[in-house]
C-alpha cells in the first residue's frame, strides 16, 4: 500500500509556482493577485479561507480578503462581486460556499467574471470542462487529476466509482474520470443517496473516490484487494479530548481500508492540501490570460 501524499505533492506544486513568481518578480512582472470573498463566520470557512491567504503568501502572489457580515444581503454581495470584476489589478477571486440562507448560490456564481472564476464553477468553465477545452477546472477535482497523475496511477480501462455528485467534486470528477487522455479513459459510475445496494458497485470499483461527508462509510468488507482509495470527505466530529474540541476524519475508514488498498489518501493530508495547491495553480492561469488579453 502506499499513501498518496497530498501534503507533500502540494508542497511540490508551491515551490514551482513560486519559483515562477520568482521570475515574474525579477523581470519587474506584476505577479498574480487573488481574492477572496467570505461571507459571515462559519468556523470551517474561515480555516479555509485562512489557508488559501496564507497559501498566496507562501507562493509570492498578492492577496486580498473581502469579509462580509452574515446579514449582507444578495444585493450587497453582488455589488462586490461586480466590483472584483471589473478591478483589472484582481487576477482571479472566489467566494467561499456555504453562503447564509439569504443569498442565492447559483446567482452568485452566474454573477463572477467567467475569466476571474478560479474556482471553475461557473456554467461557461463548467461547459468548457465537460468538453475538453481548456478553462479553470475546479480545484478538488484538479487535485486529485494531479495527484493521480504524478503517482503514475493506472486509470485507462478502469472502472471509477465516484460517490456522491455534487456540483463542485462529484459530478465534475466523474467527468473528468471518463474522459480521453490521463488521467481519465475510465469507465465511471456515479452513485450518490439513492444508489441502491452501493456494496455491490463499490466492492467491483478499481478506484474509488468518495465525496459524500458521511465519517467512515467506506468500509473494508466495500471493497475489493488492491483498490485505490481518494478519500475527498473532511467532517469535523465533536470530541471534548482535542484542544479545538473537534477532530477530522475522512469518509474511508482508513484503518481497515488501507489494508485492502494499493493507493490511498489520508485525511487529512490528502486531497485537502491538493485543493487549495490547485487555486494557486488556477490563479496563475488566470493570470497569463488577462497578460494574454491586453
Ligand atoms: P454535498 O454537496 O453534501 O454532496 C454529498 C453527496 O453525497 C450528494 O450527492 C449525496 O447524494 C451523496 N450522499 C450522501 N449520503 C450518501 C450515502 N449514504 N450514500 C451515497 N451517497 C450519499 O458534499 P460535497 O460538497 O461534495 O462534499 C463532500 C465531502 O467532501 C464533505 O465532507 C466536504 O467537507 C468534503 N470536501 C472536501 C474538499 C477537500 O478539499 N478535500 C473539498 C470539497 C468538499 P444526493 O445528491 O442524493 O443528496
Amino acid at each position: 500500500m502506499e499513501i498518496l501524499d497530498g501534503k507533500k505533492i502540494s508542497n511540490q506544486i508551491k515551490d514551482e509556482i513560486a519559483a515562477e513568481v520568482a521570475k515574474m518578480k525579477e523581470n519587474g512582472e506584476k505577479v498574480p493577485h487573488l481574492a477572496a470573498i467570505i461571507v459571515g463566520n462559519d468556523g470551517a470557512s474561515l480555516t479555509y479561507v485562512g489557508s488559501k491567504v496564507r497559501s498566496c503568501k507562501r507562493v509570492g502572489f498578492e492577496s486580498t480578503l473581502v469579509q462580509m457580515p452574515s446579514t449582507t444581503s444578495e444585493v450587497e454581495l453582488l455589488k462586490k462581486i461586480k466590483e472584483l470584476n471589473e478591478n483589472s489589478d484582481i487576477d482571479g477571486f472566489i467566494v467561499q460556499l456555504p453562503l447564509p440562507d439569504q443569498i442565492d448560490t447559483q446567482k452568485v456564481i452566474m454573477a463572477i467574471d467567467p475569466d476571474k472564476d478560479v474556482d471553475g464553477f461557473h456554467p461557461t468553465n463548467f461547459g468548457k470542462m465537460a468538453l475538453d477545452m481548456s478553462t479553470f477546472i475546479p480545484a478538488t477535482p484538479f487535485g486529485i487529476l494531479e495527484l493521480l497523475e504524478r503517482y503514475g496511477v493506472e486509470t485507462q480501462g478502469k472502472h471509477t466509482v465516484v460517490i456522491g455528485r455534487s456540483h463542485i467534486v462529484g459530478r465534475p470528477m466523474s467527468i473528468l474520470m471518463g474522459r480521453k487522455g490521463f488521467p481519465g479513459n475510465s469507465t465511471v459510475t456515479l452513485t450518490h443517496s439513492r444508489t441502491k445496494n452501493i456494496t455491490q458497485i463499490t466492492s467491483q470499483a478499481d478506484i474509488i473516490i468518495s465525496a459524500l461527508g458521511v465519517p467512515k462509510f467506506l468500509k473494508a468488507e466495500m471493497v475489493k484487494d488492491d483498490v485505490v482509495i481518494i478519500d475527498v470527505g473532511i467532517t469535523r466530529v465533536p470530541d471534548d479530548t482535542k484542544e479545538k474540541g473537534y477532530y477530522i476524519t475522512g469518509d474511508v475508514d482508513f484503518e481497515h481500508v488501507s489494508k485492502k488498498a494499493s493507493y490511498i489518501t489520508p485525511v487529512p493530508g490528502g486531497v485537502g492540501p491538493m485543493t487549495i495547491a490547485m487555486l494557486m495553480k488556477n490563479t496563475l492561469l488566470a493570470r497569463e490570460r488577462h497578460r494574454s488579453r491586453k
